[in-house]
């Protein structure tokens, strides 16, 4: 049993305390938002309920919540012996929280990163210990998904990339070893699908139900690109994709328009019940209320085919 510190209690932050949780860990889950913490131990309960129903193994809920201790402050981490960081995708944010981290954790304590596309290497160089970073990306939803990226920066030592791996194996996740470059693998090749989704609807070629099911039923994808989005939430996608942009500098990566103007509307996806989809029990199908006004319009005309 590892006592691990997880920051960050949004989807990825509540999948990774569950995992952690229902591997036997004991867990310090931190949020800035006590309201995220609170619908955090709710999805986990609910989770842990419906996990055999999700193909999953029978997972008693009460003992899972009963090894997560809740918080605001930073300091609950002080003991713990590693902890994994998935704070919202936004680089400033990121970079004043890991040398808090630093200063904060014990001496050996390894900090891991669960980003979606900034290098490891940078974000070791925000703190004194390069050695005990490694990066971990996480595939959403954690609790369902048996494989992860791991990204060594350019300093982890052997001994961090040990602890690392281990704790991963410890939840039944195998590690799957990628050099630390920006996206790294999978975010740098599923971006450029997502977001060139999205122009297909910006520019009014397709509904986000066309070009999903042309994924679905040509390519045998069990998701399309849109409704992929939407699960990982469009602004942590359109973060990740200006991360990349602005790493290559290449116009590959340029965001789609679309996506600025979901964000600014709050159509954040399965976490705000609209995306490219309306969510929740009784609103499947795709959205409407997207388009109600400007380039928005394009998600509308798009899905009224
Ligand atoms: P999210 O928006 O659901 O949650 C982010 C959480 O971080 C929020 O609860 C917010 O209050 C909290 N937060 C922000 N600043 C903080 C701080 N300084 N200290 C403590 N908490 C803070 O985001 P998410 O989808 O869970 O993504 C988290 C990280 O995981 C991101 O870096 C993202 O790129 C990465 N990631 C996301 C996915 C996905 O499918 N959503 C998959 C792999 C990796």
């Amino acid at each position: 049993m590892t006592l691990v510190g997880v920051v960050g209690a949004g989807i990825m932050g509540a999948g990774v305390a569950q995992s952690l949780a229902q591997s036997g860990h004991a867990v310090r889950l931190v949020d800035i938002s006590a309201d995220a913490l609170r619908t955090a131990l709710d999805s986990i309960e609910l989770n842990c309920r419906m996990s055999r129903m999700l193909g999953g193994p029978a997972v008693d809920a009460g003992e899972v919540l009963d090894r997560i201790t809740t918080g605001t402050d930073l300091e609950l981490l002080a003991d713990t012996e590693v902890v994994i960081e998935n704070i919202t995708e936004d680089e400033a944010l990121k970079r004043d929280l890991y040398p808090r981290l630093d200063r904060i954790c014990q001496p050996g304590c390894v900090l891991v990163a669960n980003t979606s596309a900034i290098p490891i290497t940078r974000i070791a160089s925000w703190t004194g210990r390069p050695a005990q970073v490694a990066g971990v990306h996480f595939m959403n939803p954690v609790p369902m998904k048996p494989a992860v990226e791991f990204i060594p920066g350019h300093h982890t030592s052997p001994e961090a990339q040990r602890t690392v791996r281990e704790l991963l194996e410890s939840m039944g996740k195998k590690p799957i070893d990628v050099n630390d470059a920006c996206g790294f693998i999978s975010n740098r090749i599923s971006h450029v699908f997502m977001n060139e989704a999205a122009y297909l609807v910006y520019e009014g070629v397709a509904s986000a139900e066309t070009i999903d099911e042309v994924f679905r039923s040509c390519f045998g994808h069990p998701m399309g690109p849109l409704q992929t989005l939407d699960l990982i939430g469009v602004d942590t996608v359109l973060q990740s994709i200006e991360v990349l942009y602005q790493h290559f500098a290449d116009s590959k990566y340029r965001p789609c328009p679309l996506l600025k103007q979901m964000v600014d509307a709050g159509l954040l996806g399965r976490k705000s019940g609209e995306g490219f989809y309306r969510h929740g029990p009784d609103s499947r199908g795709p959205a409407d209320s997207a388009g109600r006004n400007g380039h928005l319009t394009a998600v509308r005309s798009a899905t009224d085919h």
